[in-house]
């Protein structure tokens, strides 16, 4: 349930599509087969599609918006090569002699991912500032990642300040392989590479039933039916009719983000990209020399100018800047797990979906997309050390979180208060 400031904020275009020139979609009609039928033209959709037309498939992807009009055309950018919601410790736990293969396999998809998107906006960099970690909590955990491989080294607070330009933090973890980019014109590019090598991209067309029959799959969309031999669901947190199902498994939470102008910026020598460790997270990264980028979650009965004064509020205490209401504020539905892993749905071998980034998603989705296409089509793929969690997600997840960040909200008012 969420109230009309958070409706209006989730239908406005991001800061990246009213940007950048709407993509010239190849004009086509709905082919009477496909080898390969995809439900959904975000990151993981694109990237399926991709690795389709690469192993010799005809391809179609169908989109009920248009291409990068889900969460990869709106989210900020972060391209981080470790799930969110997990420390090494956690991980490990949950996912024992898979995690290392498992890291490795989405920090070869992070590179893959700065190679694909435009260098326009890119930052090779990201900082994990940390807050209420008991003392060398940054050089323990450091250690604990590069054991799995990660590579990242920990930061005291003169790096941090050069690096973000703020003294709000001690310590942290810097991780060169991760970085941010301009997701939009990302996501076009794998739109462009699917449409260079002969597959079909579909905009406003819903896929609206997945009927599979004995020798083909009969997909029913807006504009007609399409016959396939293998059909790979990538609606997730956007997912609607024939991909509700993928939807429904996940907690869905509105993420606001929002553009800044803030004129001194320059105190940071880099100001690379940041999201810290609180619970309500704090996250921020420069878009030109004086715009920044930040958002926090929009919690229901929240109005956008609440969401707004509390930005502002979190820009002065980071930076000392007294900033007027933002640019331009937009959010997107990110999809939560109870363990914070992705979810595969299996329909029948020739029918797979999957849902759930929680909220890191980039370099996952694409991972997912190339993985999951590659066992659709009679390959092993990695094995993906995926959700086991037997619990549904739901409402019940969704309410604990914005339990959890409104708390955690209400801490952090004190403490500036306090101080
Ligand atoms: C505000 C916000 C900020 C974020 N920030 C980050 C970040 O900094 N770093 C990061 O790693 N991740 C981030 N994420 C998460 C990341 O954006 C997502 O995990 C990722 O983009 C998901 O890609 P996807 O292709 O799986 O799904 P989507 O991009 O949501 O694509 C799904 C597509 O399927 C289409 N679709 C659904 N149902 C149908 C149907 N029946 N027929 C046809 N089409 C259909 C939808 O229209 C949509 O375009 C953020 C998310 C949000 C919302």
């Amino acid at each position: 349930m969420h109230n009309q400031a958070i409706s209006e904020m989730l239908a406005a275009p991001s800061c990246w599509q009213k940007q950048l020139p709407c993509r010239t979609a190849r004009a086509g009609n709905l082919p009477f087969e496909s080898d390969v039928v995809i439900v959904g033209a975000g990151i993981g959709g694109l990237a399926a599609a991709v690795r389709a037309l690469e192993s010799g498939f005809s391809v179609t992807v169908l989109e009920a918006g248009e291409v990068g009009s889900g969460a990869s055309g709106r989210n900020s950018g972060f391209v981080v090569p470790i799930p969110s919601r997990h420390s090494p410790e956690s991980l490990q736990h949950l996912l024992g002699e898979d995690t290392a293969p498992f890291l490795a396999a989405l920090c070869e998809t992070a590179q893959a991912v700065f190679e694909y998107a435009p260098p326009d906006l890119t930052i090779k960099g990201w900082v994990q500032p940390m807050v209420g970690t008991a003392r060398d909590g940054a050089n323990k955990l450091a250690k604990n990642w590069m054991r799995l491989g990660v590579k990242v080294e920990p930061m005291e607070s003169e790096t941090l300040e050069a690096a973000l330009g703020t003294t709000e933090y001690a310590e942290g973890l810097h991780f060169s392989d991760a970085g941010a980019i301009n997701p939009l014109a990302f996501v076009y590019q794998l739109a462009d590479t699917v449409n260079r090598k002969g597959g079909h991209i579909i905009e406003r067309c819903t896929a609206l039933d997945v009927r599979p029959q004995e020798r083909w799959i009969t997909v029913q969309t807006q504009r007609g039916e399409i016959r396939a031999g293998r059909v790979f669901i990538a609606g997730n947190a956007y997912g609607s009719a024939a991909s509700l199902k993928t939807r429904r498994a996940i907690s869905p939470l509105a993420l606001t983000l929002a553009t800044f102008a803030v004129p001194q910026l320059y105190r940071a020598e880099r100001l690379l990209p940041f999201s810290d460790n609180r619970k309500d997270m704090w996250f921020a990264r420069r878009l030109g020399p004086t715009k920044l980028l930040t958002g926090c979650f929009a919690l229901p009965l929240q109005r956008s100018l609440a969401c707004s004064a509390l930005l502002q509020d979190r820009i002065k205490r980071l930076y000392g800047n007294v900033v007027k209401e933002p640019e331009h504020q937009w959010a997107g539905w990110v999809g939560l797990t109870p363990d914070g892993m992705p979810k595969i749905h299996h329909h029948d071998e020739r029918i797979i979906g999957w849902s759930g980034c929680n909220g890191r998603g980039i370099a996952l989705s694409m991972l997912m997309g190339r993985t999951l296409m590659d066992r659709l089509c009679g390959g092993n793929g990695l094995h993906l050390p995926l959700s086991s969690s037997t619990l549904k997600a739901g409402n019940a997840l969704t309410w604990l979180a914005q339990m959890i960040i409104a708390l955690d909200r209400r801490k952090q008012r004190r403490t500036v208060l306090a101080s």
